[in-house]
This record gives C-alpha cells, structure tokens and sequence, in this order.
C-alpha cells in the first residue's frame, strides 16, 4: 500500500469584495483542503483571516456544491434541473447565442461583479468573448461607482494613503465603515495607533461592532454626510485651522469651497444630520488640536456612505477635507476609499476592447446593472434598443442583490429570457437558470489579484483539482467561444498565461511565484506635494468637468430620493449593511456561518420599536409600496432613532417570506457615478401576528 502523502500547502488570494485582499495558505490531505489560514509573511494579512474565510474549506466541499452542468426541467425560479453533459451544454447554449446574435448580438447581456475580484476569473476571457460577440456592455456600477467618479473628480483617481500608515495616524475618522466587520485588516492598523494614543471617531448611522469600540460615534442620519462634512470645513475656517500654504499651491476653487462652507455652520447641520451641534464642534475641534500640534488626521472612508443619492458629492465633500489642514503633507495623514487606481493592470490586454470591431457591430449599448430589473422588462425600443433575449450570469447573484427584486424577479422569470448562470452553489438566481453551469472556486483555479485596500499584487494557485466536473470560468468562456467560431489566438491563452499578462513586467513575476505577493513601489505620501492626477494637478474642489456637464462643479449636498423624516406613511429610514458573517450574499448558505446569524434580523431602536408594540425577538414585517419582507425585530440601541437597520444580504429563499431587503429598495441612481441608492430607503414596520 502506497505511503499516504505528505499533508502540502498552497499559497493564494482571497477573491471576496473584500478592501483587505488577504494572502492565503491551504492546507491539502489526500486532495481535500482541509484546512485555510492567513499567510503570516504578509504584512497585511498578518497571519488573519475573517471568519467567513475561515471556513473555506467548509464552504469548498459543501455538500450542495454544483458539481455537473444542468439544464433546467421545471418552470422557472422553481430550480427542477438536470444533469447534462458540458459537450451538450455549451453546444446549446453556443447555438441559442449563435441564433441571437444573427437577429442583433445587442439582445445578448453579460452580468457579473465582484463575486471574485480576481482580474482572470472575473475580467479576462469573458471580456474578450463579449466584445467579440458584440454584445450589450455592462455599467458595472452596483457597489462603488459613486465612490469612485467622486475621488477621480477629486483627486484624480481612487488613490490615497497607504492603509499601514494609519498605524501613525492620531486622529482617524471612520466614515460610513463597519471596519471589524468588513475591513478587518485595517481595523488591526486602527487599533495600532490607537494603542499609540490616536483618537477614533466613528461616523456611522448604526451603532456597529465597530462604532462601539471608537472613543466616539456621530450617528448621523443616511445622507447628510455631505452636510457634516461642510460643518467641519465651516468650523476649520472660522477657527483659521488652515493650512493656507497648502491651499494656495494644491488646491482649485478654494474661494468657492470656503463661500459654501459657510453656508453650513454646526447649528444647521446638525439638524440636517440628526446630531448633537455639539458632537459636531467636539469633532472640529479635534481636528484642530491635531492640525495645531502638527498630528496627522486620517480618513478611512468607505462605500457605505455613498449608497444615498447624494452619495458621490457627499464622497466628493470629505474627500475635500484633508487639503484644508495640509493633512497630506504627512504619510499618516490624508485619506483611503480605495487603492485599486495604483495598480498597473493592464486591462485592455486582458479583455481586448478591439476585438469588438470584429463583431460587425456599428455600436454598442450599455446598461447599468444596477436597474436590472426595470431593465429586463423593457421592449424593443428606439431609445433603449433591443429587448435582452439572452443574460449571462458570473460572479453575482443579482436576484438576491440587486435593487428592487420585485422587479427583477419578475425579469428572470420572463418566458422568453434564455438565462445561463456559472454557480457554486444553487443560489436565488440560479432557480431562474435555463442552463446551470457549475465553476470552480479560488482554491481550483489561478488567479491574479490587486486590491482596493492596500497596495499589494497577490497570486493565486490552484491549491486542489477541480470539485465534480466545475470548471473555471476562463475555461468556460474559452470553450463557448471555440464553439462560436472565434478564431482569434487570444482565445487559447490558459489561465496561468492571463495572470502573466494582467501586470505584465510591471510587477516582478518570479517573485510572485515564489512568494504570492509582491508590493508596489509607490511613495510614501502621494500627494505631500500636491500633484494630484486630476488635468490641473491639483485637488480639485471645483470641478469644471462637473460644471461642463451641467452639474454643480463644488461638492454639493443633496437630499435623499426618499429623505428621512419626510413621510408619514413611512417614517422610518432603512439602510441595509451586511450582516457580519456574510458577505454580500456569498456564504449565506454556509452552515456554521449562518447558524451564528440564526434569522434575518432588522434592528430597531427600543422608542420606535415601543410606539409599534415590537418586542425583541419578535417577527415583524417591514414595508414600503414596493414590497413586504419578514424578519425578527431585534430592539437593539445599534440602530438610532428613526433609522432601522434591515441586515443583508440573505438569500429569498432562505428568508421567512421568501424575500430579502432588496424587496424593499428601489432603482433610482446616485447624483455622480449612476450607483444604486441602497441606503436612501422609507419604510414602516409592524409586528406580525
Ligand atoms: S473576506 Fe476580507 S478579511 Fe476575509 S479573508 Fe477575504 S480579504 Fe481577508
């Protein structure tokens, strides 16, 4: 009897929606992965891994892992398939394209996010078959388009401070973030200096994990971050805490800037956010002590915020603030939303935009995942073009997260809609799947990675083979597009090969091999010196590419599609962040995960929970014209008074009505960066019998 082998390890990537982008090791027995841990060579992993990482192999060799290709057999959403092989599956499903694109190849939509954030499995050979195909474009906007226009209106891309750096920092904001839950990693650098003395401030509607442990929390109302942001500047010049060096050489459209801010002194804005005039002057004044002493003040902004209809001016406002007090002439002083514009990715490599040409067609059209659901349901039209025929779904699972599911469901369900979904497992979108195709996940295939937390490239390794049939899904595309005909040679690059080229000889790829991760020779503090990448070089607190489209060209706020406090038939304001142990609505079917989460929950503040008879524990239906969804009320203080915190994202059929909080939000858009206005939401609560 053979001697059994040595237990190996692999070092690979997190591929999760994820800031921190964590090195991981796997530990394989007999070609199962037993075992997933930080790789504690890399700095800012650290030998850590959330929870839900944690249990990678839990979730890899999940019983109801998709391990065959499937063809649906029952009506749709009700998820009857059966097993097929690839050979039939991708025949059919080449030839019903085939069909398609003959009429208008426009029909055909890809739809994909962040389900993986590696640069081969989630933008590579998918890209490329789409643009061959001639197909529909996907505005890939659902999480942080908003965010981003506003920081490359700004200062000129999504850069900012080194996330280590915080670890010097003295005084840190944190805007609109969960980071315990959702940015761990950043959340171990916060907790650093706080050792060192530094001051945390929280500036969040819910009174997260996260809220809890800083020395203060602003709970101010969703949407009014812009307004906040403004009283700080009015009270930063009133006291003359400026750096006005800084100002004159770095900065466009000061006197504007400052004309407006004082339009917003504390007394208005705190009634605009729901906060104590005081906790407003407290926190300029913190500031202040900071920028006197010379302390560096950092911001750790995230997406949250942006998720209102004014979010991109709200990002825009605070994004302004570090310029004022010349926060950026320190390494731990400035601000972080985002680190994915360092990275050299050499995009049009990987997806070949020119392949498009050969296609045939004159032009293309686009379309904003985000109103996915009004958007199936649209006919053919002159304005909107061809109804979508054919939908290609990867790396997201939009009748779960998408807004407005009504809607949505009521697309997919469309008769006449031929659905091709690659899964791990059966989610809420996959029931509506014509063919069911079964990928593999992070620990079967390669992948490359940059992030948006810090700035590292990571590798990724196959650590075991492919599970049941699953196949990756460069694989998949390459596969359907030999069986379209697509002769190009970029068709036959394997998966290996597509890592190499995503850096190129940007990054030092021997090391990558042997290491998994390689770090970026960026300067310490980008802009200490101003040289912003904006076209005049500096921070731009005006904008004339803004004001050239008609907008306001300096940060404005905006109130919420449905503001707080504004209907009597909804007056409470819903916002929808993830419960700690899913992400998005990845891991929801993981066992122990959602053991710990037990049922949907939505938080509401013990007042508002009085004056409608809602006991703790007890079911509730929350509800708005769009919808009704059912969970279990939990009185709790983490939600402030007049804002519920509805915690996302569970799949439909996992909930007690059958739906989840996306039956409760809308489709209408952002002010910049045509986002999803999760967070701008009203709604009423009533206990269920
Ligand atoms: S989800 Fe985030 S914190 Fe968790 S392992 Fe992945 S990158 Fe790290």
């Amino acid at each position: 009897m053979p001697a059994p082998m040595p237990p190996l390890e692999v070092i690979g990537a997190c591929p999760h929606d994820c800031p921190d982008t964590c090195s991981l090791i796997t530990t394989v027995n007999d070609g199962r992965a037993v075992k997933v841990r930080g790789n504690p060579d890399h700095g800012h992993t650290g030998g850590v891994l959330c929870a839900k990482v944690a249990r990678y192999p839990e979730r890899t060799h999940h019983p109801e892992r998709l391990l065959h290709p499937m063809r649906r057999i029952g009506a749709k959403g009700e998820g009857s398939f059966e097993r097929v092989s690839w050979d039939e599956a991708l025949s059919d499903i080449a030839g019903r394209l085939q069909a398609i694109a003959a009429r208008d190849p426009q029909a055909i939509l890809p739809y994909s996010y962040a389900g993986t954030m590696g640069l081969v499995q989630g933008e590579s050979m998918d890209r490329r078959f789409f643009n061959r195909l001639g197909a529909t474009q996907l505005e890939r906007t659902i999480c942080a388009s908003a965010g981003a226009a506003a920081l490359d209106y700004t200062l000129g891309g999504k850069l900012g401070m080194k996330v280590e750096h915080f670890a010097e920092s003295r005084l840190i904001l944190l805007w609109g973030t969960n980071s315990i839950g959702s940015n761990l990693h950043f959340w171990r650098y916060a907790q650093e200096a706080k050792r060192r003395g530094a001051r945390l401030v929280c500036i969040d509607p819910r009174r997260s994990e996260t809220a809890e442990k800083c020395h203060e929390h602003l709970a101010l109302l969703p949407g009014s971050d812009a307004a906040l942001a403004y009283a700080l500047m009015h009270e930063l010049i009133a006291h003359d805490w400026l750096d006005h060096d800084y100002l004159q050489r770095h900065t466009l459209g000061w006197p504007e800037l400052r004309e407006r801010a004082l339009q917003w002194p504390p007394e208005r804005a705190a009634r605009h956010c729901g906060l104590p005039e005081q906790q407003i002057r407290s926190l300029a004044a913190e500031i202040g002590r900071c920028f006197e002493q010379r302390e560096p003040v950092a911001i750790r902004l995230n997406y949250g915020m942006q998720r209102t209809r004014g979010g991109g001016n709200a990002v825009r406002a605070v994004a302004c603030l570090p310029a004022l007090i010349g926060a950026w002439r320190q390494r731990a002083g400035g601000l972080l939303l985002s680190s994915s514009g360092n990275f050299p990715a050499r995009r049009n490599q990987l997806q070949r935009p020119d392949l498009f040409a050969a296609s045939g067609q004159q032009r293309s059209r686009s379309i904003n995942m985000s109103t996915i659901g009004n958007d199936l349901l649209r006919e053919t039209s002159p304005g909107f073009g061809p109804r979508i025929e054919a939908l290609l779904v990867y790396n997201s699972n939009p009748v779960a997260v998408a807004p407005e599911s009504g809607r949505v469901v009521a697309g997919f369900a469309r008769g006449d809609l031929f659905t091709v979904v690659l899964e791990h497992f059966q989610t809420d979108t996959a029931d509506y799947a014509d063919y069911l195709l079964p990928a593999t996940t992070q620990l079967e295939h390669w992948d490359i990675h940059g992030s948006y937390g810090h700035t590292d490239v990571l590798l990724n390794r196959p650590a075991i083979a492919p599970q049941g049939e699953a196949r990756s899904n460069a694989a998949i595309f390459r596969e359907l597009a030999a069986r379209m005909g697509f002769a190009e040679p970029c068709f036959q690059d394997d998966d290996e090969s597509l890592c190499r080229q995503a850096f190129g000889d940007a990054i030092d790829w021997e090391h990558l091999l042997e290491h998994g991760h390689v770090s970026l020779k960026l300067p310490d503090a980008p802009f200490a010196q101003g040289g912003f990448p904006t076209s005049s070089g500096k921070c731009e607190f005006y904008s004339a590419r803004l004001a050239a489209q008609g907008l306001d060209g300096l940060p404005q706020v905006i109130d919420n599609h449905e503001p707080p406090g504004s209907s009597t038939t909804y007056p409470l304001a819903m916002i929808s962040p993830p419960a700690r142990n899913f992400l998005n609505s990845t891991f929801v079917n993981v066992t122990s995960l959602r053991d710990i989460e037990g049922e949907p929950l939505l938080e509401i503040h013990p007042d508002d929970a009085s004056a409608r008879s809602i006991a703790d524990g007890g079911a509730v239906c929350v509800f708005n014209d769009r919808g009704r969804y059912h969970c279990k009320a939990q009185v709790s203080l983490r939600a402030r008074p007049g804002v519920v915190n509805g915690l996302g994202i569970w799949w439909r059929k996992l909930g007690l009505n059958g739906t989840n909080v996306n039956e409760l939000t809308h489709q209408k858009l952002t002010d910049i960066g045509q986002a999803p206005a999760f967070y701008d939401c009203l709604v009423e609560v009533e206990p269920l019998a």
